[in-house]
């Protein structure tokens, strides 16, 4: 039998042991220590953030992130629709609700006009939001000077959401240092990873004092354990750090890797009928986390369901573009802006296996069995 193929899967390189072995041999087995330290650092030099606060996870620190820009029960929060649940759940965890905004085309992220847009209509009858949540998907930057422009023209802090674009860049800038905070993920998933983990960035030094001060408990710096305010256990661990510092070493490669997969896939999948591959937009450089592409079942001849489950069959991972979080049931009394956009491409988008561990072999396994479906159902079509 052929063995799986999964969508995408850790990948560790040469000297993640090594860290987590320092890790244990000076005892530092904790949420705190030098690698904690050093991650930090070492993050900031990458990205070109001034500050950074490693935590437990993206989503712990987009929690962190809405409570530092003031986020307060019955606040409203803008937030891309196009998202993993992990994006808007924080917003609910503060007693605030978010109003979703549908994608545009060009990158499948925050739809700049309508932001915009809506901001104005809200300015009009004083009922702005507190914050708004930038998500850059699947690897590809948002189109952020738009969007910073309308968050400026109305005070509104910008939090990116960057769990799935670490190592992509917007006009040669590392995503996460342009909104006043940015967060990322270190899930198993993700383009590098500490098997759980997040970080939080910001060029305001107090900003990110705070985030610590609030991921510690909210431990004032007292003998007996003084707090005024309510904290959290958000820190990241210093074993998990010295995993980190590993994988950002080979971040480069990962990336890669990545776009290496998606070019071999456009190249042997664009000239079937009816798929159309994710594009990259002319402002940004994406690492394609996840190869996307959509599927119109009227000229592919088969849906994207059909292709999902063809592929299972063969023990071939394919998710479907994530649901829009405005179709959650969940987030059904949530108010969305459009929401056109990003239903279609959830309704015909799939992702393909993208780890950066995949031979070529693999990829021309996941080729061959979408080819064979549209041949398939091709087939199918013209002797029915
Ligand atoms: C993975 C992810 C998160 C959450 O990160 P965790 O580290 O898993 O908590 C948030 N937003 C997006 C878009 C993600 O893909």
């Amino acid at each position: 039998m052929n063995k799986p193929i999964l969508l995408s899967t850790p990948h560790m390189g040469d000297r993640e042991l090594e860290f987590v072995k320092v890790a244990f041999d000076t005892n530092w087995i904790a949420p705190v220590g030098p690698h904690v330290d050093a991650f930090e650092r070492e993050f900031c030099q990458l990205t070109g953030a001034s500050h950074a606060a490693a935590v437990s996870s993206g989503t712990a620190a987009l929690h962190l992130a809405l409570r530092l820009v003031g986020v307060e029960p019955g606040n409203e929060v803008f937030c891309s629709t196009l998202t993993f649940a992990a994006t808007a759940n924080p917003i609910t965890y503060l007693g605030a609700k978010p109003v979703f905004i549908d994608s545009d085309r060009t990158s499948w992220n925050m739809n700049p006009d309508l932001l915009q847009e809506a901001l104005l209509k809200r300015a009009h009858i004083g009922k702005l939001p507190k914050a708004v949540v930038v998500v850059h998907l699947y690897g590809q930057s948002a189109d952020m000077e738009p969007i910073l422009r309308a968050c400026r023209q109305f005070n509104i802090p910008l939090i990116e959401d960057v769990a799935e674009a670490l190592g992509a860049t917007y006009k040669g800038h590392s995503l996460g240092t342009f909104g006043r905070i940015g967060i990322y993920s270190f899930n198993g998933n993700k383009i590098i990873t500490t098997s759980g983990g997040g970080m939080l960035v910001s060029n305001d030094p107090e900003l990110v004092a705070k985030a610590r001060f609030l991921a510690t408990q909210a431990r004032e710096p007292a003998p007996h354990y003084q707090h005024s305010q309510i904290g959290y256990n958000y820190r990241l661990s210093n074993v998990l750090a010295g995993i980190g510092r590993g994988q950002l070493l080979v971040l480069g490669d990962r990336v890669a890797a990545r776009r290496h997969n998606f070019e071999v896939y456009q190249q042997a999948l664009s000239k079937l009928p009816g798929i159309e591959f994710m594009p990259e937009a002319s402002f940004g450089h994406a690492t394609r986390w996840l190869t996307c592409l959509t599927i119109d079942p009227k000229t592919f001849g088969a849906d994207r369901e059909q292709v999902r489950l063809a592929l299972a069959n063969q023990h071939i991972e394919a998710r479907p573009v994530w649901k829009p979080l405005h179709l959650q049931p969940v987030f059904a009394d949530c108010e969305c802006i459009g929401g056109s956009v990003a239903e279609e491409l959830f309704t015909q988008g799939l992702c393909l296996p993208s780890g950066s561990n995949l031979t070529d072999e693999d990829l021309e396994r996941v080729i061959d069995a979408i080819v064979a479906v549209h041949y398939r159902y091709q087939t199918t079509h013209l002797t029915t």
